[in-house]
Order: C-alpha cells, then structure tokens, then sequence
C-alpha cells in the first residue's frame, strides 16, 4: 500500500509501526501469508464532507476511517479532529489499537478515523455538523458488531453523543453501543473519562516495581495536559509520587519541589493555559523531555522522542500516554542507555478497556458501580503488564516488541483458526 506524504520514515507513524510489527514477527515466525494480512489495513475509506458554516459559506472537510483488523472482533477505536490528521497517522493509529485490544485482550480488532480541520477554530454547531454528516458517510461500516468508533484528541462524549444520535436515526433505533465514551446518562460507563489517564498511572506504578524504584515520592514529569496527561498526573499525585512539570500546547511549567496537581488542573480550567501558575518556571517543550527525573510521561502525540532528543532522555523510565510518541529509532537509544519503556499499547490500553465494558454494559442494558469497573480495569492492566514482561522476556526484547510479539501471536491465531475464505 502506498503511503503518503512524510519524507523522513522516522516520522511516518505507519512505517514505525511496520518496524515494530516485523521484528516482533521475525521472533514469533508468524506466517509469511498472516504476516501479509496484518501488514495492511482490512478496510479503509476517504470522505468528503461538506458543512455549513456559521457565516453560511460551505467547506469541504476530509475525514478517515481505517479498520486495520476485524479478525478478532469488530474494530474499535477512536476518532479525532486535528489540522494535522493524514492516512498514514490514521493507518498507524488503527493497527495499534488492534495490538492494543490484543494485548489486554479484549474481544475487539482496530481502527481509527480522522478529520482534517481545526475544532478551536469551530463553533459547536459547525463541530455538529461535521460529526454527523461523517458519521452518516461511514453508515455502511460501522456499527456495534462492526466498527465502534470513541473519542480521541479533540473528540470528546459530546461528539460521541452526536455520532451516536446520527447512527441511531438512521438505523431507526436508539443504538448506545454504536460507539464508547459517550456521556454518563446517555449509556456512557462510569469510570470511562479517568480509565486511560489513571491506567497511565496503573501502569507506572507496576513498570517502577518491575525495576525496584520506589512506589511513593518518584519524581514526575507530563507532556500533555489534556484527559490522558492532565488525569494521569493527578493520578499520580495521588500515588504520592512527586510531579515536577507538565506542559500543555502553549509550553510547560517547572518545580522541582513538586506540583499541586489539583490545583495546577483548577489553574488549567480558569485559565485556558499552564504556564503563570503561581510559584513554578517556565520551560518549553525540548526542556521539559529532557528534564532529570524517574518517570517521563509523555502524553500528547506522535513523534516526540525520535533518534534527535533520545540521548537527551534523563528519565529512568518512561510511561507511553500518548500513541506512538517515540520511534524506533528513539527507542535503540533508550534501550541503549538502560531506560524502560512500558509501550503506548499496553501503557494507554485502560481507556479501550473500560469502551469494551461500556460495550458490553450497552449490549447488556444494565450498568456496573464505578468501582467494579475501575477494580475490573486495574486487574487487566496488571495481568496484561505481566504478560508483556514474561513475553518480552521469553524472546530477549524490549518491552514494547514483547507487546508487539503477545498481540501478534493473538491476531496471528485468529487469522488461522478462521482460516482463509477462498
Ligand atoms: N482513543 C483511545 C485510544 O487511542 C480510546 C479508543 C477506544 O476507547 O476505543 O486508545
């Protein structure tokens, strides 16, 4: 499959995730044909969508759907609305939900979808309108036994109620698990907003105990401030671990003597940006990854340690948030210099996980406590980090191609259990 713009392989997260995904094949020896299947998307689909603007001009916006692989359950994943959305990030971003649902397990396959366009630049009505007339243009591919889309960066449960509404006109019944992260009292699942953000924090805690660092009073730092940093900062604030810095679109603020996270989120709220909270530095976004510290949580997107600032990495380990925020050749470096990387597939899987219960809770008509969901969330995080460390173990790897290695193998299976329509 051609891929498109990204000169530089490095930055082109469909390349990077194809990197990840041959050495793990080469040390499980998937079959050559499987290996085919799973190199490539299932599906995908381009759309033009054209919306009224506020000013009543009419724009044209593109939007994406990629389904990587539906061979273990309908795909599932996210949808986001950013200016630098493009197939290839699309692409990457599907297969890795695939590996992520693999890797904790869930019954699901993997897919991705995107708008090109700017939400801070939209009015809610505008934003309205995109989400619909997209979602009326995926209608022949989505579905809760088909594709369930959820939120992702600059989505939120408000899209996901408006996705929901559209499908369920159209289908001429209210359908709630057509799509996850939709709002409390309207079949979203309780816990659901935290779930990624404190799975971040799950996941750093059993990756500090795996190398014997301290489980209170590490030092912090966040790249992100949005539902995926901002939460899992607080998170680990509460773990009494010491958050140092965070950043947000506009630059990052310092304290070495330790953020009050609840306060610093209550700034964040009030003032739109991080940076003038009372009592901390300024620093911008090269400073802050490259800050001393025991755990680096970098959670805003792609491509954010690459082979020009891995060496720069002070971290003792680093907790992925985001999707795909370092490259491979980031991570030769990392491994090189004896930093831990618990991989963005196993480390951001809490918020796909609790989408799967609140699925199921959809499908079922009845809704569990907070508690059952989050305790149900933590005890598969926790497994499926040991499973991680006992595969990377067993094939000499890292973290991350022990990940890729339990998720191929997983998809590998069902592509030959169900064996080949032909
Ligand atoms: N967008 C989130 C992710 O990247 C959640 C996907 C989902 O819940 O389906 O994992």
């Amino acid at each position: 499959m051609a891929t498109d713009n990204h000169e530089n392989s490095e930055l082109n997260p469909f390349l990077q995730m194809t990197k990840r995904l041959e050495k793990a094949s080469s040390l499980i020896s998937v079959d050559a044909g499987v290996y085919k299947i799973l190199a490539e998307p299932f599906q995908e689909l381009a759309v033009s969508i054209p919306v009224r603007m506020d000013d009543g001009s009419l724009r044209v916006f593109t939007g994406y759907r990629v389904q990587h692989s539906v061979a273990r359950g309908p795909a599932k994943g996210g949808i986001r609305y950013s200016p630098e959305v493009n197939l290839d990030e699309v692409r990457a971003l599907s297969a890795w939900m695939t590996w992520k649902c693999a890797v904790v397990n869930v019954p699901f396959g993997g897919g991705k979808g995107g708008i090109i366009c700017d939400p801070r630049r939209m009015s809610q009505g505008e934003l309205e309108r995109l989400t619909r007339r997209y979602t009326s243009s995926l209608l022949d591919i989505i579905g809760p036994e088909r594709d369930v889309p959820a939120p992702d960066m600059n989505t939120n449960s408000q899209t996901m109620a408006w996705f929901m509404d559209t499908y369920s006109i159209y289908t001429r019944a209210t359908c709630t698990a057509a799509v996850t992260g939709k709002p409390i009292g309207l079949g979203g699942s309780l816990g659901r907003n935290e779930a990624t953000g404190l799975g971040v924090a799950i996941i750093a805690r059993e990756s500090l105990k795996y190398k014997s660092l301290p489980s209170e009073g590490c030092t912090v730092v966040v790249q992100g401030s949005g539902n995926v940093g901002g939460l899992a900062a607080k998170f680990m604030h509460d773990m009494k671990h010491k958050v140092i810095a965070i950043s947000d679109m506009y630059g990052g603020i310092h304290n070495p003597d330790g953020l009050d996270m609840p306060k610093v989120i209550d700034w964040l709220q009030e003032n739109g940006k991080l940076q003038g909270f009372p009592g901390t530095t300024d620093i911008d976004n090269n400073q802050l990854l490259a800050l001393e510290c025991d755990v680096l949580i970098p959670a805003a997107t792609e491509n954010q340690i690459t082979s020009v600032n891995a060496a720069d990495i002070k971290a003792k380990i680093i907790v992925e948030g985001a999707n795909g925020p370092t490259s491979d050749e980031a991570d030769m470096i990392l491994e090189a210099n004896g930093v831990f990387v618990a991989p963005d597939i196993l480390a951001n899987a809490g918020g796909v996980t609790v989408s799967y219960f609140e699925w199921v809770q959809n499908r079922m008509g009845y809704f569990w406590e907070e508690k059952d969901v989050l305790d149900r969330m933590e005890r598969i995080l926790v497994d499926s980090f040991k499973d991680v460390m006992a595969s990377s173990e067993r094939h000499e790897t890292s973290a991350r191609i022990g990940a890729y290695c339990l998720a191929v193998e997983r998809v590998a299976y069902s592509h030959e259990m169900r064996g080949m329509y032909a």
